[in-house]
């Protein structure tokens, strides 16, 4: 069980699902709450038992079939209503029969909001706190109290948003999270308020939504102001802007302000553990997200390349493999030879000087007809490859390619495509049919050389991106195709440049399934 002074407090499966476009199933909050536990944090709101008839199916079924080794389950819900006793609440006894150890209980903390949106007073409001409080610790269950609005609450009326703290931890509640819930506040006046509320001697928790940009700074903040208690969100989900994104938080905290929060095997897993929860999520991953995001240490080295190939954390904050990141070199028109040896050293190849010279013009060449090798780093293994042999090698050739394109009668799109190819001695013609065009070029290539290299079973196109460039010095426009493959094991991606967008196209999956086969262990004549 987590250490109990600081906790790291996680909402992706209730506040975090109300991102747009974001929908669990009870299984996806199982997968989810397993690989948050993975991670080592102490809570995991699982939603609002009760209210939400999905959610009380995920506590029962999170009974029987998850077996969290570091978290705590809480059931998020509300203070009776009022008027009524808490006993007799239909939504407060959802709450206990969540069976769950935790109850996070939402109360407003805001005047106007007890008068405008409860409809209520003031005085009952408190009533209301205290004595659901109670009941729930009464029966077993630990409370911690959202104080939504709270900041502010703080700010149109301070000493109402104080008392409900002091209410709330007189009843029994060991946590009062100060949520800033529409997210408009900044750093340096939150944690202003947060030590005011501190000073109740409650214990404070804060929740931040990232409508400034400022929920993961807002925080750390709250943090040094005196909370102990953060809650967050996986990737930063969250509706609007999102909630603070609970890995940038853990990270900063662990690494930068020496909290032991979570095991540093766990922290070092963080990088895989944000990508799975996205293969759940069906949210694509963003490259750009702090610690965890694909490019968080993908350097276009340029200036630098040659410094950072004597010292590389020079130039990075911390090592990326303590959260499971790797640093990665991109090659561009704007790097020079360093990046180039550096990015070849990646790949796991010594250069000359003279290979590394032959190979930065070829780069600079093919980056000024529109190849670009920062994605696509199958193909600048293949364009070093050939570099170092001196000549194209490759494990077919191409005679030609064939591809049309028909409407049917009954109005349906069916492609075609022929290719004839040259491999082992063989020739070979073979035909594919597809939704698309490069579909049906893919399925005749593979096809062809199948029985040949019976490993291209395996692969398998997994992304194409076709991007139109400018035509310059009145030249016509022309298209680049970035092919993402993968082979159950990993993914590579190859580019390909043409005037026509299916010869750009069959250049990035000539290449593709050409990396397909080095990687398969197939070398080339
Ligand atoms: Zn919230």
């Amino acid at each position: 069980m987590a250490d109990d002074r600081f906790h790291v407090y996680d909402t992706t499966l209730r506040d975090g699902a109300q991102q747009e476009g974001l929908n669990l199933t009870v299984a996806d909050k199982i997968a989810v709450a397993r690989h948050l536990d993975g991670l080592g944090v102490g809570f995991i709101e699982g939603g609002w038992p009760g209210a939400n008839p999905k959610d009380t199916e995920f506590f029962r079924q999170a009974r029987t079939e998850l077996d969290l080794k570091h978290a705590q389950l809480a059931a998020f819900g509300a203070t009776r209503r009022a008027g009524v006793k808490a006993a007799d609440d239909p939504l407060v006894a959802a709450l206990r029969e969540s069976a769950a150890p935790v109850v996070t209980l939402v109360a407003k903390s805001h005047d106007r909001h007890v008068e405008l949106a409860l409809r209520t007073t003031l005085q009952e409001n408190l009533a209301m706190i205290r004595d659901t409080v109670s009941h729930l610790r009464a029966e077993g269950q630990r409370v911690f109290l959202d104080a939504e609005h709270f900041f502010d609450g703080y700010t149109s009326n301070p000493a109402y948003a104080l008392e409900v703290i002091r209410t709330a931890a007189e009843a029994g509640a060991d946590v009062i999270a100060l949520c800033d819930t529409n997210g408009g506040m900044l750093p340096d006046e939150l944690a202003e308020i947060v030590h005011d509320a501190v000073q109740t001697s409650a214990r404070v928790g804060i929740h931040c939504h990232d409508d400034t940009g400022c929920a993961v700074a807002n925080t750390l903040a709250a943090v040094k102001a005196g909370a102990t208690h953060v809650q967050g969100c996986a990737n930063g989900y969250g509706e609007r802007s999102g909630n603070a994104n609970l890995f940038t938080v853990v990270a900063n905290l662990q690494l930068k302000r020496g909290f032991d929060l979570v095991p540093r095997e766990a922290l070092a897993d963080m990088t895989r553990i944000a990508h799975a929860i996205t293969e759940v999520t069906n949210v694509t991953p963003n490259s750009h997200a702090p610690y965890v995001g694909m490019s968080a240490f993908a350097h276009k080295a340029g200036l630098h390349a040659s410094a950072i190939k004597v010292d590389p954390n020079l130039y990075q904050h911390i090592d990326p493999a303590a959260v499971g990141n790797d640093m990665r070199m991109l090659v561009s028109d704007m790097a020079g030879r360093a990046s180039v040896e550096l990015k070849g050293r990646e790949l796991g190849y010594e250069l000359t000087p003279d290979t590394t010279k032959t190979l930065v013009e070829r780069v600079k060449e093919l980056e000024s007809q529109g190849f670009t090798f920062e994605a696509a780093d199958a193909s600048f293994e293949l364009l070093l490859r050939d570099t170092l042999h001196g000549s194209r090698r490759r494990h077919f050739e191409v005679e030609s390619w064939r591809v049309i394109v028909e409407r049917t009668k009954g109005g349906e799109l069916v492609s075609e495509a022929t290719v004839k190819l040259h491999a082992k001695g063989e020739r070979i013609v073979a035909t594919g049919e597809g939704n698309g065009p490069v579909n049906a070029l893919d399925k005749a290539v593979r096809l062809g050389l199948e029985q040949l290299y019976p490993e291209l079973a395996k692969l398998e196109l997994v992304d194409y991106k076709v991007r139109i460039l400018e035509g310059t010095h009145g030249t016509d426009a022309i298209t680049r195709v970035l092919i993402t493959s993968s082979d159950e094991t990993s993914e590579w991606a190859t580019v390909g440049v043409a005037e026509n967008i299916i010869d750009a196209s069959w250049q990035a999956l000539e290449q593709a399934v050409t990396y397909g086969l080095l990687r398969a262990g197939r070398e080339a004549s």
